[in-house]
């Protein structure tokens, strides 16, 4: 089982693990990958995974068989775990939590050798909609405060398993990150009684000097105060909370930005590691002791995706103080980014 630890220092969790004893040469930085012989996201192996829980595939064809276009499974080696309560428990200043969530994994595609860069508009919207499937299935569950859908592309990004899959997690537990951007969504919606990612995407419109694209549906744009080169964030024009909201049209338009912008990376950056994050509303169920939570987050928040190339390392001044030195301005990256090409290429 893994834990939630408190850090009373900096208000935030950490998740550790203990499932086994794992040596200091496994932590070796230079240690040699694993080479994996039978990659079991491929159709045929699906018994090698736990059964689905979602899967995109034509009607009559029976669950975990092949013939599938997305597929989601829990994860085999989970960091969290469904079953269980909670059990907070506290030792002085300390606090922790028994490590209670969701964790899934989405297979993108059945072909092997594809990047999610590579699919078509109709697989890309598969994707969504499994992110969509799923986010309404386990935000039933109450012990879950935030569901968390992220993309680790290429082994520097964190993903070793070739095999184009991004990840879901549900968390007991509101990652600080989101608490303060929901914070700060709805201090800004009881001051001016406007949602602060529309007047965002208002300001930076007019001023088009960090826009990479504008479809009429999706901006996408390199953020005022990015943190790295080429952070991009992928924001709907239409105003709403929460992605899982969101129609087959609407995650069709999402699916068409997400790919432009992944394919303008590709071919500028050589296919380059990236993650991306989808930042939504938390379920909405009541919060005792906050009796004032989500009662304006229709009208304050705004979801959105942020995708972030790893192109350089995080040292030892942004681990110490939170700033991030980047490189390169985000109106040098917009411009390079415009200027590069969004169609398939590879
Ligand atoms: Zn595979
Ligand atoms: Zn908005
Ligand atoms: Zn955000």
């Amino acid at each position: 089982m893994s834990e939630f630890r408190r850090d009373p220092l900096k208000d935030t969790w950490v998740i550790t693990k203990n499932f086994r004893i794992r040596q200091p040469r496994e932590f070796f930085v230079d240690r040699e990958q694993v080479t994996i012989t039978c990659c079991p996201f491929c159709p045929g192996q699906e018994a090698k995974t736990p059964p689905e829980v979602f899967a995109v595939r034509p009607k009559g064809m029976d669950a975990n068989g092949p013939n599938w276009q997305v597929r989601v499974v829990p994860n085999k080696f989970p960091i969290l775990r469904i079953e269980g309560e909670l059990n907070p428990q506290h030792d002085g200043l300390h606090s922790c939590l028994q490590g209670i969530g969701a964790h899934e994994v989405i297979i993108e595609t059945p072909d092997h050798h594809s990047s999610l860069a590579q699919l078509n508009l109709g697989e890309t919207t598969a994707v969504m909609q499994a992110y969509r499937a799923r986010l309404l299935d386990l935000r039933q569950d109450k012990r879950f405060r935030y569901l968390q859908i992220f993309k680790n592309h290429g082994v520097e990004a964190g993903a070793p398993l070739p095999h184009s899959h991004s990840q879901i997690m549900a968390l007991p537990i509101t990652p600080p990150l989101l608490r303060n951007e929901l914070n700060a969504c709805r201090e800004h919606f009881l001051r001016e009684q406007r949602c602060l990612i529309c007047d965002l995407i208002a300001q930076e419109m007019a001023d088009g000097r960090r826009v990479v694209l504008n479809d009429g549906q999706f901006l996408v744009v390199a953020p005022y105060a990015s943190c790295f080169p080429f952070e991009l964030w992928i924001l709907p024009l239409l105003h709403n909370h929460d992605f899982a909201q969101q129609s087959d049209q609407q995650l069709a338009a999402c699916a068409s930005a997400l790919q432009d912008a992944l394919r303008r990376l590709y071919n500028l950056l050589e296919d380059p590691p990236y993650n991306f994050i989808l930042h939504t509303a938390p379920p909405e169920w009541p919060r005792p002791g906050h009796p004032d939570f989500w009662t304006t987050l229709a009208q304050d928040y705004h979801w959105h995706i942020v995708l972030v190339p790893r192109l350089n390392h995080i040292a030892g001044f942004e681990w110490g103080s939170g700033f991030f030195i980047n490189p390169q301005p985000p109106e040098d990256a917009a411009r390079f980014l415009r200027d590069a090409n969004p169609t398939l290429n590879f």
